[in-house]
C-alpha cells in the first residue's frame, strides 16, 4: 500500500482560515499528499475498459500497415496519366480488401480497388469509380487528377514503435478498440484503488430493515458505493456505525488496514466534530475545514494509519458535491490516472432567479434544457436543501455560482457542469 505523505507540512506552511477554508484551497493541499498506487497487472484487452494504463502501449506495427486506397476506383501510374487529354488502361487485376493484386502493374495498365485494398506495385494514385468510364476490361480517364490521390501510406496514422496509448490513460471504448486493432491482446494496468466507507448515526438503518421512529434508512452508503463503482474502485462496504467511540475506532483500524482510502459520512458537523476529532488524532492525522461552500461545509481530510481519509458531511446532497468537487479528483489521481483534467465547465443562461449570499461558493442543483429556439438554459430544481436527495436526482448539472457571487436574476449567464460524465 502506498502511504499518504505525512501531512503536518499542512498546519505551518499555509496560510488558510479552518473555518473558512476556499474550494479552491481544499483542492489544492489535498492533491500535494496524493501518491499515487504503483502496482500493476496485466489483463485482457476486454477486462481494461475503465482502468488505468501503467505504461505506454506501443505500436508493433505500421498503422496502416500498407499503402491503401482510401476509395472505390482504380488503381493506375500517375506516369500514364495526361493533363490535356483522356487517356484508357487496360484492367490488370483486382486489389480487394484482404485479397491484394499479386505481380507488379505495367504501363498501360491498371487494378480495379476498392477502399482499404493494397495499393498495387507499380500504381502510385487512385482514380474514384466516378470519375472514370469502365467497359470490356478497359477503363477511360480524364484529366485533373493528382500523383498520390486517394491514398493512405503505411504509418500514416501510427508508426511502428510509437506510442498509441500513454500511461496514465484511463481505456474508453476507443481505446479498448485502438488496441485490439494493433493485435495487442493483453495491457498493464494499474491495481484498482482500494476504498473502505462506511456511514456514521445512531439514526440510521440499511435497507431492508425496519425503521424504529426517529431512525432513518441510509441513503449516503449508496450514492458513495454507486460513485465509486462509476471510478472504477474496488468497493468495501462496512455498513452503518453507530456513534459510538469503540465502534468506530475498531471501523476505522479495519478499514484503513484494507484500504487505501477510508471514506465516511456524518459526524463531522459541530457538536460531533470534537469526539470524531479526538479519535483521529489518536489513529492518524487529520485536519477538519469548514469549506467555504454550500453545500458540504464541514469536511474531514487526512490520513488513518496507512490511510487517505475523507470524512463527509452527512447530508445527502452534501455527500455528494464534496465527493464530486474532491473525492472524485483525487480517487482518479491515486488509481494512476494522469492527467486529471479539471471537470469542464461552460457559461448558459439562467431562468430561475437564484438565492446567493457572497462570501462562499455555491453548488446549486440545475436543470440543462434546450428552449423553443434550440438554445441551452438552465433552471433550478427547486428548493435547494442539503438534505434533499431528489434535488440531486432531478438535476443533470450544477450551477457553480463563485464566491464574491451575490444573488442571480433571471436571464444572467451561469458557470454550469454537467453532471453525466462527472463518475
Ligand atoms: P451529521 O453530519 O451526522 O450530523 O448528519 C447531518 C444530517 O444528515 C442528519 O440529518 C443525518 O440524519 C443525515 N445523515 C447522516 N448520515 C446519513 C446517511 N448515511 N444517509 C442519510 N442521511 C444521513
Ligand atoms: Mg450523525
Amino acid at each position: 500500500m502506498n502511504k499518504p505523505a505525512s501531512l503536518p507540512a499542512l498546519s505551518c506552511a499555509d496560510d488558510y482560515d479552518p473555518n473558512s477554508m476556499p474550494v479552491e484551497k481544499a483542492r489544492e493541499v489535498i492533491a500535494r499528499f496524493l501518491t499515487p498506487v504503483s502496482a500493476t497487472e496485466r489483463v485482457h484487452v476486454r477486462a481494461a475498459l475503465g482502468r488505468v494504463l501503467a505504461a505506454d502501449v506501443i505500436s508493433p506495427l505500421d498503422v496502416p500497415a500498407h499503402d491503401n486506397s482510401a476509395m472505390d476506383g482504380y488503381a493506375v501510374r500517375f506516369a500514364d496519366l495526361k493533363n490535356d487529354a483522356e487517356v484508357t488502361l487496360s484492367v490488370a487485376g483486382n486489389a480487394f480488401a484482404g485479397a491484394p493484386f499479386q505481380g507488379e502493374v505495367k504501363p498501360g495498365q491498371c487494378v480495379r480497388i476498392m477502399t482499404g485494398g493494397v495499393v498495387p506495385r507499380g500504381t502510385d494514385t487512385i482514380v474514384m469509380q466516378e470519375h472514370v468510364k469502365a467497359a470490356d476490361g478497359r477503363v477511360t480517364i480524364g484529366t485533373g487528377h493528382r500523383r498520390e490521390q486517394n491514398l493512405r501510406r503505411a504509418g500514416e496514422d501510427l508508426k511502428a514503435g510509437a506510442a498509441a496509448l500513454k500511461g496514465g490513460q484511463r481505456l474508453r471504448p476507443a481505446d479498448i478498440g485502438l488496441v485490439a486493432s494493433l493485435g495487442i491482446p493483453e495491457v498493464d494496468v494499474y491495481r484498482k484503488l482500494r476504498v473502505a466507507f462506511f456511514s456514521t448515526g445512531d439514526e440510521l438503518v440499511s435497507v431492508g430493515a425496519t425503521p424504529r421512529e426517529g431512525q432513518i434508512y441510509d441513503s449516503n452508503r449508496y450514492t458513495i458505493h454507486a460513485m465509486l463503482e462509476r471510478l472504477g474502485c474496488e468497493v468495501l462496504d462496512m455498513g452503518v456505525v453507530r456513534d459510538d467511540p469503540q465502534l468506530l475506532e475498531r471501523a476505522f483500524d479495519t478499514a484503513a488496514d484494507a484500504a487505501d482510502v477510508v471514506i465516511t459520512s456524518g459526524g463531522v458537523s459541530v457538536g460531533e466534530a470534537d469526539f470524531v476529532k479526538e479519535l483521529l488524532n489518536k489513529l492518524g492525522e487529520v485536519v477538519f475545514w469548514k469549506i467555504a461552500m454550500k453545500p458540504g461545509r464541514p469536511l474531514a481530510y487526512g490520513r488513518v494509519g496507512g490511510a487517505h481519509f475523507f470524512g463527509l458531511p452527512g447530508n445527502p446532497v452534501s455527500v455528494m458535491v464534496t465527493f464530486y468537487q474532491f473525492v472524485r479528483d483525487a480517487l482518479l489521481t491515486l488509481s494512476g490516472q494522469s492527467p486529471v483534467e479539471p471537470l469542464p465547465r461552460f457559461k448558459v443562461p439562467c431562468t430561475s432567479a437564484l438565492k446567493k449570499a457572497p462570501g462562499r461558493t455555491e453548488f446549486q442543483r440545475g436543470i440543462l434544457s434546450l428552449n423553443e429556439r434550440g438554445e441551452w438554459t438552465v433552471r433550478v430544481t427547486g428548493e435547494q436543501g442539503s438534505g434533499i436527495l431528489r434535488s440531486m436526482s432531478e438535476a443533470n448539472c450544477f450551477i457553480i455560482l463563485p464566491t464574491e457571487q451575490g444573488n442571480v436574476t433571471s436571464g444572467t449567464l451561469v458557470d454550469v457542469q454537467v453532471m453525466d460524465g462527472i463518475v
